[in-house]
Order: structure tokens, then C-alpha cells, then sequence
């Protein structure tokens, strides 16, 4: 048996895992993600460090590591991340100097839909839209079976404008995931109630704070007026949230399902599910890459 480092680097922390090639999750360790780290630099050693941990509990054969934001996944290459700060980083090549094993790298929301396609929630879809929402919000879109990103571009809805005035990471104002991201659910609280408490308390509380439930109830209804221009755009079968926030479960499919009832018309229903690997599928997706790396080199 075979066993893989699984690393997803989000905005705030670093998530990884040592997964067997029966895609079992042996062990997980978390680091806080390096800030003000615009050479990457920390970030890669982040990685190697974690690396080390993971390989005290069984021999690691491969890695597979996840990045946010615009990518050229073929070359390696973060082209731009507004929470991470990097543009034009050669991060693959950075982690590879760091770790003397294959390194397999990916976008951390394809990597995520890629576990949802194989053997999650998306798995018996062709059309489907795969939404993590934590820190910020994208999506992969699985067009005709395929994950498709157009050249690593494809899929930041986040910075859809929705149409309100918060200003946002990418230099402009209105983006979706400054209003409906679970940090800007947080955020949004604590500027009307000076409490500073997280996401999952907020959602704790909506039955019996107003403050929390006029939040949640903003957050869905700006994502509601996104999913509105993805499904008219690309008529998913199924739209499958992950992230943090997909923890909420009911509370957020019940009223997204509401709204876009009443909304849509000529335009076809989509499923509204949960990921298969919840808070997990972008870690399980980068297991699949490092373990199709091996695969690939040893045919
Ligand atoms: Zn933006």
C-alpha cells in the first residue's frame, strides 16, 4: 500500500493529510497558512515542514499540493491570489525544491471537484458546478464530464459583482465572496454587533439573533443572484457546495432553493447538494493528483 502527503493551501490555513491509496485518511495536521509571503518561500518550507510530520507516521511516495486563485496548473505557476499575494510564482517549482519527491499541483477548488467527480457528490453528473466556500468563493465547472478552467482563469466567481459597495482584494467593489464568503459573514456581524465570533456561531444563532439571521439571510441572497447568472450561463445539473459554509447544511439549500424556485423560469432546476467530502473534498482531490502522478509513472 502506498501512501500520499495531501496538502490543500487555503487564504488563512494550510490543511494536509497522509492518505492511503485506498483514498483512507491515516492522519491530518494543519499549519497556519504564512502571511506576507510574496515569494512563496515560507509557504513551500510550510509545506516541507508538514511533509516531515506526516512522513513520522508511514513513508510518504508522492505529494499532492493546492493552491487558490488564477493558476497555469501546467507550468506550475500561481499567476495571481488576491489572500495569498502572489502573482507570477513559480510555486511548484519552490515546494519541489523543498521535498525530494514528485510533486503533483493543482487549483484547490478543481482539486476538490476532482474527489466530488471521481467518487462524490458530482460523480453521477455531466454538467455540474462545485462550490467550496470558506475564506472566499470559486467554482469548478464540470462541463460535459470534464473539469474545464479555460487556460486556469475559469471558475472565480467570487468576484462576480453582485452589487453592493464593500470594497474587495482584487481592487474592485461588490464581489460575491466580500458579502457571502464565511469571512464575510463573520466580518458583517461584527461590524453590526461588535461581537467577533465565527461562522458556525453565527449559523448557531440564527433562530433566536436578528443581527445573525439578517447576515445569513444577506449572504444567501447575493449568492443566490450568482448562482442565477451560472445557471442561466451553463444550465448545471447539479450545483454541490463545499467549504466551511457547506456545513450549514439545510439552512443553506433550503433558502437558496427558495429564491431561485421563484426566479428562475425557462431554465432548468439544478440539485443543490452537499459535498460528498464536505470540508474535506480539496484534500482528498489532492491525494487523487499525487496518486494519478504515481500511477502515471509507473505505467
Ligand atoms: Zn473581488
Amino acid at each position: 500500500m502506498k501512501y500520499v502527503a495531501a496538502i490543500d493551501v487555503g487564504g488563512t490555513s494550510i490543511k494536509a493529510a497522509l492518505v492511503s491509496e485506498a483514498l483512507g485518511v491515516i492522519t491530518t495536521s494543519t499549519a497556519p497558512t504564512p502571511q506576507n509571503d510574496p515569494s512563496g518561500l515560507m509557504t513551500a518550507r510550510a509545506l516541507a515542514a508538514i511533509l516531515s510530520e506526516l512522513e513520522l507516521v508511514h513513508h510518504v511516495s508522492a505529494i499532492g499540493f493546492a493552491v487558490p486563485g488564477a493558476l497555469d496548473e501546467e507550468h506550475g505557476i500561481s499567476r495571481w491570489t488576491g489572500n495569498l499575494g502572489w502573482r507570477e510564482l513559480p510555486i511548484k517549482e519552490l515546494v519541489s525544491r523543498e521535498v525530494n519527491l514528485p510533486v503533483a499541483f493543482g487549483h484547490d477548488v478543481r482539486s476538490g471537484a476532482l474527489a466530488e467527480l471521481r467518487s462524490g457528490a458530482a460523480k453521477d453528473f455531466q454538467q455540474s458546478i462545485f462550490i467550496p466556500i470558506g475564506t472566499g468563493i470559486a467554482a469548478a465547472l464540470i462541463i460535459d464530464g470534464k473539469i474545464r478552467s479555460s487556460d486556469g482563469y475559469a471558475g472565480e466567481i467570487g468576484h462576480l459583482n453582485v452589487g453592493h459597495d464593500i470594497p474587495c482584494v482584487c481592487g474592485l467593489s461588490g464581489c460575491l465572496e466580500t458579502i457571502s464568503s464565511a469571512s464575510a459573514i463573520s466580518r458583517e456581524y461584527e461590524k453590526r454587533t461588535g461581537f467577533a465570533i465565527s461562522t458556525k456561531e453565527i449559523l448557531g444563532r440564527i433562530r433566536s439573533d436578528d443581527h445573525a439571521w439578517q447576515v445569513w439571510e444577506q449572504a444567501i441572497a447575493y449568492l443566490a443572484v450568482a448562482l442565477e447568472d451560472l445557471i442561466t450561463i451553463l444550465a448545471p445539473e447539479a450545483i454541490i457546495f463545499g467549504g466551511g459554509l457547506s456545513q450549514a447544511g439545510a439552512a443553506l439549500i433550503e433558502p437558496l432553493q427558495a429564491i431561485l424556485s421563484e426566479r428562475l423560469t425557462f431554465q432548468r432546476m439544478p440539485q443543490l447538494l452537499i459535498a460528498h467530502y464536505g470540508v474535506n473534498a480539496g484534500t482528498i482531490g489532492c491525494a487523487i493528483m499525487a496518486l494519478d502522478l504515481l500511477a502515471k509513472e509507473t505505467a
